[in-house]
């Protein structure tokens, strides 16, 4: 290529560029640049340039060695030879050090790396690399829109996870804002998002699609809200739309809490306090029996003996359990139905009206429901899992006010492939050093 090869050169890295000096300054590693090009042609005239004068130019650059680094790229000024072209004199221009930036493209790509790969705060960076946040901020935008608005990035989707979660919490001027988030099950990876938790915004976004794409979303999971029901059923009819298994089992949960507040309340007039024994088990009523300890268990029977005075409590845990059991023991779709019978029936029978309630809800999804048993179990579990990295990207923003810029911070750490160069391992290395 054009580099000279030297040690020098081979440390820069930078593509048509030789290190050409090397000094420090004030702790920092300044470093004088040249690019390799020896000759200019006019753009007015095609003439052959001359070599007019040399300018320097500073910008910050990747640190090497533990070091800030500042590039002066020592710029050539080319002149026209031909005295009647109306060009004069003009400096050269590099694709990887942009005219008048203050850090080159690969820092700039690096900064939005950080923030977008690593999680990083754009603060962060700023301060990382002495930009300002906007500057920072910016980087981030320029590098990353590219990686989040490439068609190729929603490619080969089969399994389609639907969720909601809260962009804005509530404030004096505007209730809870909330996003529709929509995740790549098999590829755990966070399709994109929209405004609002409403049929129309996934219909929307899902209509936008090609219809190839459309044609190789063959299940869609979601959680129990009819209006992402509808909108898959009219813009993707040839998937087959399963009930997330997580929320179904929350459901029994919150029926199983459902009593325990009523039943407080019925007893001892009040809401629960930190030494009523209802209270005290809350937690404990909401795990998976298989997951306590004797402990636990004890406490369990300890609180019901104690504050489940017609044993309404118990009657909800069991059916909340039982619900659960089903995911665990029924292997087919028949085995399933069978079993999703009987627990229906067993609801419908007791006194207990918060499990009446449960049972016409999961009668209603009874379809989405058993369609979890005939599509090998496919699970909004990676959608959950999604959810937890968009808190956490949304602690590290300190809160989001403007959609564009969260949903960009969203997608590029959770639905960009970032092709970081990984270390190789050193061991079994031979020395490559021609000396
Ligand atoms: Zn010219």
């Amino acid at each position: 290529m054009d580099d000279d090869g030297s040690a020098a050169t081979v440390m820069l890295g930078l593509a048509g560029f030789r290190l050409i000096a090397v000094s420090e300054y004030g702790g920092e590693c300044e470093q004088a640049i040249e690019t390799t090009a020896v000759e200019d042609f006019c753009r007015g005239c095609g003439v052959a340039a001359r070599l007019h004068d040399r300018r320097p130019s500073w910008v910050r650059d990747l640190p090497a060695a533990g070091r800030p680094v500042t590039l002066v790229w020592i710029k050539r000024v080319w002149r026209c030879m031909e005295t009647r072209c109306p060009v004069r004199t003009w400096t050269e221009t590099s694709e990887l050090i942009k005219v008048r930036a203050g850090w080159t493209e690969r820092a700039r790509a690096e900064a939005c790396r950080r923030v977008g790969e690593d999680g990083h705060s754009v603060a962060q960076v700023a301060r990382a690399f002495g930009v300002s946040w906007a500057t920072a901020m910016t980087a981030v935008r320029d590098h990353g829109r590219p990686l989040v608005e490439d068609p190729d990035r929603l490619d080969a989707v089969a399994a389609l996870g639907v969720d909601e979660t809260a962009f804005l919490a509530a404030n004096a001027k505007h209730p809870t804002m909330f996003v529709t988030g929509m995740v790549d099950l098999r590829g755990r990876r966070l399709l994109d998002v929209v405004p609002g938790r409403s049929s129309k915004a996934l219909h929307d976004w899902v209509s936008a699609r090609p219809p190839a794409w459309r044609d190789s979303v063959s299940v869609a999971a979601l959680d129990p809200f009819r209006g992402y029901a509808t909108a898959l059923s009219t813009s993707l009819p040839g998937a087959v739309r399963v009930l997330d298994a997580f929320h179904v089992v929350q459901l029994g949960f919150a029926a199983v809490d459902d009593v325990r507040r009523r039943v407080q309340q019925q007893t001892l007039g009040h809401r629960g306090r930190r030494d009523d024994p209802l209270y005290r088990i809350r937690r404990v009523l909401r795990r998976g029996a298989e997951h306590l300890t004797d402990h636990a268990w004890n406490r369990l029977l300890a609180g019901l003996d104690a504050g489940d005075v017609d044993e309404q409590i118990g009657l909800a845990w069991i059916a909340a359990q039982d619900l659960r059991r089903i995911y665990q023991r029924a292997t087919d779709r028949d085995t399933a139905q069978r079993r999703l019978h009987a627990w229906l029936e067993h609801c419908a029978d007791s006194n207990v009206p918060e499990l009446h309630r449960l049972a016409r809800t999961i009668d209603a999804w009874r379809e989405e429901f058993l369609a979890y048993f005939s599509t090998g179990g496919v699970s909004n579990g990676p959608t959950e899992a999604m959810n937890l990295l968009i808190k956490k990207i949304k602690r590290v923003g300190h809160g989001f006010r403007n959609f564009d810029n969260y949903r960009l911070r969203l997608l590029l750490h959770c639905g960009v492939t970032w092709q970081t160069h990984q270390p190789t391992p050193l061991r079994g290395r031979l020395p490559r050093l021609a000396a």
